[in-house]
């Protein structure tokens, strides 16, 4: 067989020219979303106040297998893709592993992060649209940064809201966004009427996804010429990262390498679900298996001990119910959590294929995370950012267990980003501060209490 290159590229010309949307090969398809006064499933005319009109077409439809990538797309994704698929060779020989390990990185751009893929796709259909600008919700900061990129690509106006504690901790992204022309809000803000609410209930909070999507949704809602838009859990946004998928599948079968182990950090799902989007489907129609794995934060830990149960998007209760695995919309995690990953719910599709048993999940902590980020870091030179070492962490322990094996397994990992807006929280492991904190079951079973009572 041919020797594996440190790095995988493929020609612009083998980029892929549509998204894969892999609802089409599921035999249970996610559940719709509803409705929150009527719990009736969402309709077209019901969504289109609030998402971009051909983004709700994407959103409903589970039976289309592809997309096609607009060419205006495409061209922006020449800026930083296709993104490398790297063999962690130094990764390997670190560990004394017989097991063969591969990452895609997408952290190549100046947002830092994968969310580049979905951000420019809706900036995209807001133009096409002939909207005025975008509102938006932002926790650690990369979603706001990718979608300020995206929108001053296209000269829409975008307008973010920023959870409070990253705001405060991470004043980089803030100015990352503001270059690129946006405005940023630290949320919850008084500037909505969900923001001052909740500031009234909850004094002195540091904010959460939930509460700042609320605000970003009723701000949209207000302004004529905006609608809203979100940069995980929903399917369209899996849509549009199959590309990290497409990407590496094509890179993989140049070399005829056949994945093992396939593995994603998960917060909202996009991810996860866009890295593993064509071996699933493969998985779905009976031509390959893989085991897939998603690794969460222990002190988020939505599929590991979440209910699989409809429940709110959002802490204002304003945004349609999805059903997935949640730890319910008023769970608000530890502000000692570093990094993403914290929201409470986890996306309808990849919940449906965890249920269904084709998808594998662990929680893993945030200093064993770090652990694996360090050694990742002094052995393959890319820094990462703290939610791709959780990925890093399950693709170091899956090697191990080969080493004592002996078995010569090829692992995936999603490499989702660079960890160069995260330096707080390798300074705070650096300095043996960062601790490990795990909701209590008794925190859990009070957030499970107000899920919303669906039939
Ligand atoms: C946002 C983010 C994630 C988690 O979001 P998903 O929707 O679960 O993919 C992971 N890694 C990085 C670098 C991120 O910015």
């Amino acid at each position: 067989m041919a020797k594996i290159p440190y790095k995988i590229y493929l020609e612009e010309s083998e980029m892929p020219k549509a998204w894969y949307n892999l609802r089409a090969d599921m035999k249970n398809k996610p559940a719709p979303l509803l409705n929150p006064a009527t719990h009736k499933p969402m309709t077209f005319e019901e969504l289109t106040p609030v998402f971009c009109d051909d983004l709700v077409r994407q959103e409903l439809d589970c039976d289309t297998p592809f997309f096609e990538i607009p060419p205006e797309i495409r061209d922006f994704y020449k800026m930083y893709r296709p993104s490398p698929l790297v063999r962690a060779y130094f990764l390997e020989k670190a560990l004394d592993t017989p097991a063969k390990i591969y990452y895609k990185f997408e952290g190549n751009n100046t947002s830092g992060s994968h969310k580049l893929n979905s951000a420019i796709a809706q900036a995209y259909y807001a133009k096409k649209q002939g909207l005025k600008g975008v509102t938006t919700e932002t926790g650690a900061g990369q979603w706001g940064t990718a979608l300020s990129m995206a929108c001053s690509h296209f000269g829409l106006d975008c307008k973010v809201f920023m959870v409070k504690v990253s705001y405060e901790q991470k004043p980089h992204r803030r100015e990352v966004m503001r270059t690129y022309g946006a405005s940023v809000t630290p949320s919850p803000s008084e500037s909505t009427e969900v923001g001052r609410q909740i500031l009234r209930d909850h004094p002195g909070t540091t904010g959460s996804l939930g509460c700042a999507i609320s605000e970003a949704v009723e701000t949209a809602l207000s302004l004529p010429g905006y609608r809203y838009v979100l940069g995980s859990v929903l399917t369209q946004v899996l849509l549009h990262q199959s590309i990290i998928g497409l990407e590496t599948k094509a890179a993989l079968d140049k070399y005829e390498i056949k994945p093992d182990i396939i593995i994603g950090c998960a917060g909202g799902g996009s991810n996860l679900g866009g890295l593993i989007s064509p071996f699933m489907g493969e998985k779905l129609r009976g031509e390959a298996n893989y085991r897939f794995i998603a690794v969460e934060p222990a002190s988020c830990p939505s599929l590991t001990r979440g209910r699989y149960a409809y429940d709110y998007c959002d802490t204002g209760m304003v945004c349609p119910l999805a059903k997935m695995y949640t730890l319910g919309s008023s769970f608000i995690p530890s502000a000692n959590h570093a990094g993403g990953l914290r929201y409470h719910g986890m996306s309808s599709v990849l919940s449906q294929l965890y249920a269904d048993g084709l998808m594998e999940a662990r929680a893993v902590e945030q200093t064993s995370v770090f652990d694996a980020a360090v050694l990742f870091a002094r052995v393959e030179g890319t820094l990462p950012a703290p939610e791709s070492s959780h990925a890093i962490r399950a693709a170091i322990d899956e090697a191990l267990k080969c080493k004592e094996t002996g078995e010569e397994k090829t692992i995936v990992f999603g490499l989702t980003g660079t960890g160069y807006f995260d330096m707080t929280a390798y300074e705070k492991y650096n300095d043996g501060r960062m601790t490990d904190t795990i909701p209590s079951d008794e925190e859990l079973e009070a957030s499970f209490a107000q899920l919303p009572k669906v039939e």
